[in-house]
């Protein structure tokens, strides 16, 4: 007989697991034992699902790397009694939650899918029935005694994303992330269609957790009449030891002699620069126009087409690893989960 398959489903808060409260209207966290009475089919499966809940519950605007580390934790105890995982999280910043699990979990062999929903299960035209059901079963698929999916991804109405690759781009469409520049693992109609080409293989090596983060990073946004006060701030915040210049197009900034100095500085004090692009697709190419072409003199690194979501967990995961810089500009450069496209 064929063994039963075994889902652990992880809540951790957001707007999925809420209710209207009758008498307020507001919403709050049901709990979440009771859910069989919010979605009654989930006892239609043939699985075995059990539940864990974050208590607290959170809103994600809250998450942080700790949680983070919460969250791998609990994928590690349970990796060898489970075939997957669905971790329930707000929907505001799951991007960047799934992209820190993407480089925490090392050799994943097992799917870790991360679902939730623009309107709370207890609201009538909830998003959020169909999200948690198909995530179960995107979970639970399996084809020649293996998983389909056996990689951090993120399942939001029909469609199957790369978690590292992830945006969320709209704040009340049901169809809230986009993934701009790696197609989807699968999409969901009638039909579950799974873009096998698109999925990482399994590798069959012992699952490694690195709990190590490092929130020494910072983010600097460009804007045309930035200020070099702001820019200095940035740049020079004690202990720094990573800063993502998010530029315009195609990776270029300003080449103002200020600006310049500015980063030539950060460098010289051993701050990484990582260049990732403003736009929503596309990538970045530093030396296509004059324009990037000192950036790159001056040793930025190039994000390529990654996400901001997913530089930030990356330089988080690999500061935490205490590498020289130059193990560290070399990890930069290499996809190690499929989060760029790179060679
Ligand atoms: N504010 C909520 C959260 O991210 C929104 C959602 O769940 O989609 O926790």
């Amino acid at each position: 007989m064929e063994e039963e398959i075994r889902i652990l489903i992880i809540y951790t808060g957001g707007t999925i697991g809420m209710i209207q409260d009758a008498k307020t209207g507001t919403l709050k966290p049901f709990n979440f034992e009771k859910i069989n009475e919010q979605i009654p089919e989930l006892s239609r499966f043939n699985y075995q699902l059990d539940f864990h809940s974050f208590d607290p519950l959170i809103d994600s605007s809250n998450t942080n790397p700790e949680y983070w580390v919460r969250l791998a934790s609990l994928v590690e105890k349970h990796y060898e009694s489970y075939d997957g995982f669905v971790i329930l999280h707000g929907s505001d910043t799951m991007s960047y939650t799934a992209s820190a699990l993407s480089f925490m979990l090392e050799n994943l062999n097992k799917p870790v899918i991360f679902t939730g929903s623009q309107l709370p299960l207890g609201v009538l035209r909830t998003d959020g029935r169909e999200n948690f059901i198909t995530a179960i079963e995107l979970a639970a698929a399996r084809e020649n005694d293996l998983p389909v999916v056996p990689e951090v991804c993120i399942y939001f109405e029909n469609r199957l994303m790369r978690a590292n690759r992830t945006s969320k781009y709209n704040a009340e469409n049901f169809n809230a992330f986009v993934s701009p520049n790696y197609p989807l693992l699968a999409e969901i109609g009638v039909y579950v269609k799974f873009e096998r080409h698109n999925i990482l293989k399994p590798n069959f090596k012992k699952l490694k957790v690195y709990k190590n983060l490092n929130s020494r990073v910072g983010i600097l946004k460009l804007f045309p009449g930035i200020t070099a006060e702001l820019v200095h701030a940035i740049l020079s915040v004690p202990d720094q030891q990573a800063v993502i210049l998010e530029t315009f197009g195609a990776g270029n900034a300003m080449t103002d002699e200020w600006f310049l100095n500015e980063l030539k500085e950060a460098v010289d004090r051993g701050v990484l620069l990582v260049n990732v692009t403003q736009c929503m697709a596309g990538a970045v190419e530093q030396g296509k126009y004059d324009t990037s072409f000192l950036l790159k003199e001056m040793g930025v690194v190039s994000g390529y087409d990654s996400t901001t979501e997913s530089v930030l967990a990356k330089l988080m995961f690999l500061l935490g690893q205490n590498l020289s810089l130059e193990k560290l500009k070399n990890k930069m450069n290499s996809s190690l989960r499929g989060e760029m496209s790179v060679e």
